[in-house]
């Protein structure tokens, strides 16, 4: 749901532009017209996606004790879609106008008629959204699959599986990224609602009673994560669901909302989920999902929280919040402020010119520093042009050889934010851009380092 228009955000054409231009976010199938809201992440997209991937794993699996990993198919019995619910209730209200006939999600609707024309609209229709397939060779409604509108069905299915294989024991959780699908109505705002997207959810296991605690315990944890790298506090908030917006299964919810340049909407989702799903599940396939708590010596269907977070959403809102226009002279500086762990490039290796002996030099650092960190060598243009360019896909630091590195085996690293600069022996360079893009201020030298330049450069 998105509420609220902000008009004086940063402008969804520029992002987009942006997203074009230097290759983040293409059309999907643009050769062929592009196919509606479907989109394909290009060479930069593809490291910012996968850098949010790996900073909510690295916080929600690899550093605690409490949660393991999964990674389910995305084609599942279709029995689990029964059980879930999704097969009867995973839908939207659809209205068609008779006149454009383009259709509308009734609850987003204003007033009676046509958004577009002013039409009159037909009465809402229920529309599901899972999309079908067909498993082998024979297409009928025995061999129907679908695929999972949402990942977190696979971590449900797979709670045994997990108890029994890992022994972990009450409160914990499993995590799983993946990409879900689902046929919606209405679509737009860039990749903010496509058709095809990627999820990062949590199922946290619990004894029942203490589900609040754990609800109000992972709300904060999801929404500091966004705050940790680099969110601006400003642009998220916490939104509880009214009791008509709450799924038939959830006790509360709370949406952590970002402010998108079409107003505030969902970027996660945090769902206090009951024992609804392990028990439908216990239910529908007969097998026992009971959980034996070996403290009380008791046998029960733990309660699930389920934070439910969107790898798109996350890259939008990353996107728009770290967005920025300067003015430095005569020009204006596009800017991302990205938060260095989920820059596509950490490092940009410049080399002043493109002579043999300063190149060989600039290519050596190079090839040494691309073992820790996704990196680019750019030696095309002025090396102010450079900059910009690197600044304006959030490339946290720049690494300049000229030619008096050539004497003095030093070379000057200079900071995306500030524009400041430092002249640091190239022995030191790899310790000193680790701790640079690990929060250390620029001005902190390493044994032999100077202050080069401050500020614009
Ligand atoms: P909305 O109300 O915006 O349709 P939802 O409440 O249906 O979202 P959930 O089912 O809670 O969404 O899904 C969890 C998360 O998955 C969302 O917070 C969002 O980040 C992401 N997500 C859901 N649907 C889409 C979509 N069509 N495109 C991109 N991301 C999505």
């Amino acid at each position: 749901m998105v509420t609220e228009h902000t008009p004086g955000k940063v402008d969804m054409e520029k992002i987009v532009s942006l997203c074009r231009r230097r290759g983040f976010i293409f059309p999907s199938s643009e050769i062929y017209g592009g196919l509606s809201s479907c989109w394909d992440y290009g060479p930069l997209g593809v490291e910012l996606k996968r850098n949010i991937k790996e900073a909510w794993w690295q916080a929600v699996v690899r550093e605690r004790d409490d949660m393991i990993g999964l990674d389910a198919s995305i084609l599942m019995h279709p029995q689990v879609w029964a059980a879930s619910g999704h097969l009867e209730g995973f839908s939207d209200p659809l209205a068609d106008c008779k006149s454009c006939h383009q259709r509308w999600r009734a609850d987003d609707l204003k007033g009676d008629n046509c958004p577009n024309c002013g039409g009159e609209l037909t009465e809402p229709r229920q529309f599901n959204l899972m999309f079908k397939t067909f498993m082998g060779p024979v297409e009928d409604d025995a061999s129907t699959v679908y695929l999972r509108p949402e990942t977190a069905q696979g971590i449900f299915v797979n709670f045994q599986n997990v108890l029994n294989t890992t022994r972990k024991r009450l409160p914990f959780g499993i995590a799983q990224t993946g990409k879900a699908f689902r046929n919606e109505i209405t679509t737009g705002n860039f990749i903010f609602r496509s058709r095809e997207f990627e999820q990062m959810e949590i199922e946290y296991f619990v004894k029942p009673g203490t589900d609040q605690k754990w609800f109000d315990y992972w709300l904060e944890e999801r929404f500091n994560w966004y705050l940790k790298l680099g969110m601006k506090k400003e642009n998220l908030k916490l939104r509880q669901h009214t009791h008509k917006e709450l799924a038939h299964y959830a006790k509360d919810c709370y949406d952590i909302d970002f402010l998108f340049p079409m107003g505030w909407a969902e970027l996660e989702g945090v769902a206090n989920r009951t024992d609804f799903d392990l028990k439908q599940h216990a239910n529908s396939s007969g097998k026992n999902l009971e959980y034996f708590d070996d403290e009380t010596k008791e046998h029960y269907i733990p309660y699930v929280i389920e934070p439910s977070a969107g790898v798109d959403r996350s890259a939008l809102a990353f996107l728009c919040d770290a967005y920025a226009e300067e003015r430095d002279k005569d020009e204006i500086r596009v800017l991302l402020h990205l938060h260095p762990a989920l820059a596509p490039i950490k490092v940009a290796v410049l080399p002043l010119s493109r002579k043999e002996n300063l190149a060989s030099v600039a290519k050596e650092i190079y090839s040494e520093l691309r073992q820790c960190w996704m990196m680019q060598y750019d030696d095309a243009q002025s090396i102010g042009r450079r900059y910009r360019r690197q600044d304006e896909i959030g490339t946290p630091l720049c690494v300049t050889i000229d030619f008096q590195s050539l004497e003095d085996e030093q070379a000057t690293i200079r900071e995306r934010d500030s524009m400041n600069q430092i002249r640091v022996p190239i022995k030191e360079l790899k310790t000193t851009l680790q701790a640079k893009l690990a929060g250390e201020d620029l001005f902190v030298l390493p044994p032999g380092g100077q202050i080069w330049k401050e500020g614009k450069a």
